[in-house]
């Protein structure tokens, strides 16, 4: 792996233009590893341009604010891709127009694209990966406070504040690194545990309405009707999607989003079985742990609760 991330660091070097790319629907990790990349590279080769790129998240504007580029730029650029598995998902669909394209990354490696790549599936998040490069590199690389705090963001983005199994003590050592380097962890936590009173309200309707099977998996459904009663949009629910995990009884579950053409996401969520298998076989895809899907119809939707209490009845006779 060292020698990939050599590799990587050499056509860094080599670039004057490098364009970085995240996943569509950002969450912090996404636009915490892309822009504490960016700052990195910023601070360390000032003369270079660096730009960030994909659609504008205004909830995400204290982590870091995308650029504007026309097509042009991309001409003899290097392209770099952070936290995104496959490339049907990239956000800023130019990702391509470059010189050369790099993945760096952290989920299963299920479609590899790009003339180089650093995946390491083991990784708690992609921001922790940008910190182990800054470090192999740190004669070389300067971490300013900025890219401190992106990458902190990120970090407790993808382990829900240190909670989940990806969890390790490198992350935790990264962590401190971060704060030494600026990140102000009570203020960065602060900002991403707080939610809007809408999302309090359809947080509380999520454990009421919430069904809990016998052996563990348990669903919830939030069509359009419910998101514009809770004055929320589809995409401002994701604050919720964590909480059946605090339920004991509660294994694995998902959460059946309505999209404006009527077919629905499915957010799917683990603390036993591994769910990315079922979510690949519904049009997605993911972590063990934390995976997304679609379902078309109710009779999907269905199916997806039908597999998803299989491997909690099969996880709870192990
Ligand atoms: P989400 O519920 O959208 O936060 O997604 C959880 C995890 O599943 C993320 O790490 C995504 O990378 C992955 N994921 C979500 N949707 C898809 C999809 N349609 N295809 C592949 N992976 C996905």
């Amino acid at each position: 792996m060292a020698d990939q991330l050599a590799a990587i660091f050499q056509q860094i070097k080599k670039y004057n233009k490098i364009i970085i790319h995240r996943h569509q629907r950002p969450d912090p990790d996404a636009i915490g590893s892309q822009v504490g990349l960016a700052e990195i590279l910023k601070a360390s080769f000032p003369y270079k341009q660096i730009y960030v790129v994909g659609k504008h998240i205004p909830g995400f504007d204290w982590i870091g604010t995308m650029d504007e580029i026309d097509n042009q730029t991309f001409d003899d650029a290097l392209v770099i891709v952070t936290d995104t598995a496959n490339s049907p998902r990239i956000d800023d669909r130019r990702f391509n127009n470059g010189d050369e394209l790099i993945k760096i990354d952290h989920h299963p490696n299920d479609e590899p694209f790009g003339d180089l790549m650093w995946v390491l599936p083991e990784a708690s998040s992609c921001s922790e990966m940008i910190y182990d490069f800054y470090q192999r590199f740190a004669k070389e690389l300067t971490l300013p406070k900025k890219a401190a705090s992106a990458l902190y963001a990120g970090i407790i983005g993808d382990t829900g504040r240190f909670l989940y199994p990806a969890t390790s003590p490198r992350t935790m050592l990264v962590a401190g690194a971060l704060m030494a380097a600026g990140a102000d962890a009570a203020a960065i936590s602060r900002r991403e545990n707080e939610i809007t009173l809408p999302l309090a309200r359809l947080s509380a309707y999520v454990y009421e309405h919430l069904t809990i099977l016998d052996h563990g998996a348990a669903y919830v459904v939030l069509t359009n009707d419910l998101l514009e009663k809770f004055g929320l949009t589809e995409a401002g629910t994701s604050a919720v999607v964590s909480l059946p995990g605090r339920i004991r009884d509660v294994t694995a579950w998902a959460i059946f989003v309505e999209q404006e053409d009527g077919h629905y996401r499915v957010r799917l969520r683990s603390k036993g079985p591994a769910i990315n298998e079922l979510a690949k076989h519904h049009d997605g895809g993911g972590h063990e742990l934390a995976s997304g899907a679609k379902a078309k119809d109710q009779d999907e939707i269905k199916q997806v609760i039908a597999e998803l209490d299989h491997l909690t009845t099969a996880d709870a006779q192990d």
